[in-house]
Order: C-alpha cells, then sequence, then structure tokens
C-alpha cells in the first residue's frame, strides 16, 4: 500500500519533511474516451499510477501520494461529446502551480508530478519552469505513456494512430485496472487516417517531431482515435510494469539514490 498524504498529520508531516520525502502528484481529468470507457479515464489512470509508483518507491525512496487531481483542461473540441469538463488552461496552471508551490514552501524538496492527460503537458511543462523561478526547486513531470511506449510497442496490436485516444493503450490500461468499468461491447475502431512522417506513431506518447493536433485532421464520429477493440488486460499489465519500473528508476535518480 502506498503511503497516502491525505493520511498525515501535521506532526508526521514535519518527520517526513525531515526524511527528504518524495511528494507524488498524480494528475488527470474527465473527459469524454468514446463509448466504451469512463469519462474518469485519465484521473482513473493517474491515481493507479501514483498509488503504484509509491508503493514500488518504498522502502528505497519514502514517498508520499497525493490527492489526484481530476478536472482540468482538455481542447474544446472535446466537448463535441458528453463528459468533457473544461478548466481554462490559465486557472489549471495556476491551481497545480499553487498546490505545488504550498508543497515546497512547507518544505519538501522533492516532488514529482504525474502527467496523465495529453493536453496538459504543454501547461505542466510551464508550470515547472514558473515553480523553477518561484521557488529555486525543479520538480519533475513523468508521463506514464510515454514511460511505457518502448513496452507497449512491442506487445501493441493495433497500428500506427490506433492508440491516440481511447486506443489500445487507455482501454488495455483500463481493462488490467478496473475492468468492471469497461464495456468493450461499446468498443468500436476509429483509428486515425492521415499519416505523416512528422507526426510519427502515437502523439500521445511525444513522438511527434512537430506540435500539430491530430484533432484536426479527421472529423472523429466515436469520440475516440485508435482501436480499442484490441485491447487486452494483458497489454494493460505490460504498460502499468513498464511505466512503473521506468518512473521508479527515474526517481531514484531524482531523489538521489539512485
Ligand atoms: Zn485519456
Amino acid at each position: 500500500m502506498a503511503t497516502l498524504f491525505r493520511d498525515q498529520s501535521s506532526e508526521t508531516l514535519r518527520e517526513h519533511i525531515e526524511r527528504g520525502t518524495l511528494l507524488i502528484l498524480p494528475i488527470g481529468t474527465t473527459e469524454e474516451h468514446g463509448a466504451h470507457l469512463p469519462v474518469d479515464t485519465d484521473a482513473r489512470i493517474a491515481e493507479a499510477y501514483g498509488a503504484a509508483l509509491g508503493e514500488a518507491l518504498e522502502p528505497d525512496v519514502p514517498a508520499l501520494v497525493m490527492d489526484t487531481i481530476r478536472y482540468g483542461y482538455s481542447m474544446k473540441i472535446m466537448t463535441r461529446w458528453p463528459g468533457t469538463i473544461v478548466v481554462r488552461s490559465r486557472v489549471f496552471m495556476d491551481y497545480v502551480f499553487d498546490i505545488c508551490r504550498s508543497a515546497l514552501e512547507m518544505g519538501f524538496g522533492k516532488l514529482a508530478v504525474l502527467d496523465c492527460h495529453g493536453h496538459h503537458s504543454g501547461p505542466l511543462s510551464t508550470v515547472n519552469r514558473e515553480l523553477c523561478d518561484a521557488c529555486d526547486t525543479a520538480i519533475a513531470i513523468l508521463s506514464p505513456a510515454k514511460l511505457s511506449a518502448q513496452a507497449f510497442n512491442e506487445v501493441r496490436r493495433s497500428g500506427q494512430g490506433g492508440s491516440i485516444h481511447g486506443g489500445e493503450w487507455e482501454t488495455s490500461l483500463l481493462l488490467h485496472i478496473s475492468p468492471e468499468v469497461v464495456d468493450m461491447d461499446r468498443a468500436v475502431a476509429e483509428p486515425m487516417q492521415y499519416h505523416s512522417d512528422f507526426i510519427a506513431g502515437d502523439n500521445f506518447m511525444g513522438s511527434q517531431r512537430v506540435t500539430w493536433s491530430t484533432w484536426y485532421l479527421q472529423e472523429g464520429e466515436s469520440g475516440i482515435y485508435g482501436d480499442p477493440t484490441v485491447a487486452s488486460a494483458d497489454t494493460g499489465e505490460v504498460i502499468m510494469r513498464a511505466a512503473v519500473e521506468e518512473g521508479a528508476r527515474f526517481l531514484k535518480e531524482y531523489c538521489g539514490r539512485a
């Protein structure tokens, strides 16, 4: 079991600060993910990833896992389907900045933000730099999609464009961590049809050579871009294991315990 920030008292937090404990802040969002996945898919992944990472780090790196941020910024185009809550990007950045600054100012020196939603990569990168300026402390931002990309690509069954949004990667992870909320009878394949060397692979894994939103390249019908029909719990387990192993390996380095 991961140790939770919210379960601590002021006194035990003081002890954690003195011990150099790492804080982990999982961030997802609430948005449509097609007919087969719940709208809290990203938040659910963030929460499960945070818990697994916190557990994997102990006892080498003492870690406290904070409550997951469950609402964030999505592009307006996502509101074509019910379920997408949009926090304006500036509001989201200010909110995350204040949570992180509070943690750093109370004395925590190491903070890892888990970025589990594609549209947050830019805002969180800016928040990181703003925190450096304000607190002279560099937080770390980890993406389970990027950290698991290599392992996922070795076992995936979908082709290019099969795992952008609500596709094989996310559906497999949900089948692994929360199969009871996945309705595979409603899963449809709607892979990205447009291919370009500049956005080769599935963009949420960070393999884009240019920034170009795939949401404007194809008129989506289902609310997903990808092929969830080939997803499996086994693939989800591979994804989670890789994201946790690679994430833990990095965080040990980040905390000076590599
Ligand atoms: Zn998602």
